[in-house]
């Protein structure tokens, strides 16, 4: 990276006037920062990738120059492992993140078709996948190396819309990836195409920005391409680029882009790989893709996301919660705000936080809650003064305004995540707790104490680094 350092926030593009950062100029804002880590040369792209970015996970982004077993490339992970951290290259305030994506899932921005992309720097046409990109095996049971943050595009052969979704890709061979489909917009285009007779062309962007990343994980509806929401996250169209063998529109700005196609009636083992639940998702006949060409920058950066980690998590969450948002203050106004707490894997966990008007109205709320995503377990509602991203404050509001015989809601027997263990294949139960003060309650009896002017205290103005402990101490 020879660009200067970039301490304040600088658009990606004053041609375009997108306010969000790009890729690079992210990872150099982070290590303007202190929050980009580089590893020594030489870190082994089996565990020791992963391993190192676990360890950073939430601290500090990573890039690993030189890895072994990749020795011409550049991985970088973690680089979007608090959602402050996404409003920042977003250019937007923390709270500021659920209201822009609800803005933008509504609202897309077309994207500018432009002819010159720096993703297509470098064209590759003789491929050995490994040979050509670093790309890392994470977890002990991994069936092997993995392309975890690769946006798929592909285009519905009914309608001609793009579709933009990342799929752990298992690296099956020197041009094949085994690929898991879940039953969501990419299985749909791809099915149309078998059932004509045809492969489906996909295009699969590593090194996305931020934007790119958080709006592939947008739930809207099929026919929306969701690089049009990321045009809008940023404010402008995004710039976009046509593959060179396939009717395909990819970010330019992008690091990596492989072409290559979904194969009509071919099904090769794919898995074990460790999933965002900290559980290995199991082995089992899944979709290929026969790769055809290989576009890059000069010198790309492999972008990896290790299963599991906060960057898995937020990228989902984040989507998820304006989704879940919208839905339910389309019920109850009052409700305020939501999160997908990372401990429940941003996906099991919902807080909600609202000022409830009506005895009895909490429950209504937590039965919508359930209804907004069949993946939501557990429900804890708490009142506006308790910081629902905190959730040593969520339990604190559990222990001193929650009794269970009386504000407890179990439902058995429901739709949940086949990804949870513990259920019998996405069978199982709900909870919802109540952790709300009484409506009709006395305000002095709920209030939560507090000292005034704690907050505003400057503490490296008040605090003296250079008194005399030993003086203070005397025996
Ligand atoms: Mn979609």
């Amino acid at each position: 990276m020879n660009a200067p350092d970039t301490p304040g926030h600088q658009p990606e593009s004053t041609k375009t006037g997108r306010r969000d950062m790009g890729l690079r100029t992210w990872l150099r804002h982070l290590a303007a920062t202190q929050r980009l880590a580089v590893a020594r040369p030489g870190m082994p792209l089996e565990f020791g990738v992963a391993g190192l970015a676990n360890r950073l996970d939430g601290t500090r982004a990573l890039i690993v120059p030189r890895p072994r077993g990749g020795e011409n490339g550049t991985v970088v992970s973690g680089l979007l492992s608090r959602r402050e951290w996404m409003a920042e290259a977003l250019g937007i305030e923390p709270e500021a993140l659920l209201p822009e994506f609800q803005r933008a899932a509504a609202c897309p921005i077309p994207s500018i078709e432009v002819t010159k992309a720096p993703c297509q720097d470098l064209v590759h046409e003789d491929i050995d996948l490994t040979r050509l990109l670093p790309i890392p095996t994470h977890n002990e049971h991994d069936s092997g190396a993995y392309i975890t943050a690769g946006l798929m595009i592909c285009r519905d052969p009914r309608t001609g819309v793009q579709n933009v979704s990342i799929h752990r890709l298992q690296v099956s061979g020197p041009r094949e990836l085994g690929a898991l489909l879940l039953p969501r917009h990419t299985l749909s285009y791809f099915t149309a195409a078998e059932e004509a007779g045809n492969d489906l062309e996909v295009a699969i962007v590593i090194g996305a920005s931020p934007a790119c990343m958080l709006a592939s994980q947008a739930i809207v509806p099929m026919d929306v391409d969701e690089l049009e929401i990321a045009g809008a996250l940023g404010g402008a169209p995004l710039e976009v680029a046509r593959c060179l063998g396939k009717d395909i529109l990819v970010p330019a700005e992008s690091e990596i882009v492989i072409e290559g196609r979904l194969l009509a009636n071919t099904l090769r083992p794919e898995g074990p790989f460790g999933e965002f639940p900290q559980y290995y998702g199991p082995r089992a006949d899944r979709h290929v893709i026969e790769v055809d060409c290989v576009t890059t920058r000069q010198s790309p950066l492999f972008h990896t996301i290790v299963g599991g980690g906060l960057e898995h998590l937020i990228l989902g969450g984040i989507p998820r919660e304006a989704t879940i948002l919208n839905t339910v203050q389309a019920m109850f106004p009052n409700v305020r705000n939501v999160h997908l707490a990372p401990g429940g894997t941003c996906r099991y966990h919902l807080y909600v936080q609202m000022k409830p008007r009506h005895p009895g109205e909490v429950k209504n709320v937590i039965l919508g809650a359930f209804a907004a995503h069949y993946d939501i377990k557990h429900v804890v509602v708490v009142d506006e003064d308790v910081d629902i991203f905190d959730a040593e404050m969520v339990e604190w509001a559990i222990a001193t305004r929650f009794q269970a015989d009386k504000d407890l809601i179990v439902i058995s027997g429901s739709q949940g995540s086949k990804l949870d263990p513990s259920t019998d294949e996405g069978f199982g139960a709900k909870m919802g707790i109540d952790a709300t003060a009484a409506i009709d309650a006395p305000p002095f009896r709920f209030k939560r104490i507090s000292v005034p002017g704690e907050k505003e205290i400057d503490i490296d103005n008040v605090l003296d680094v250079d008194a005399k402990i030993g003086d203070l101490l005397r025996d």
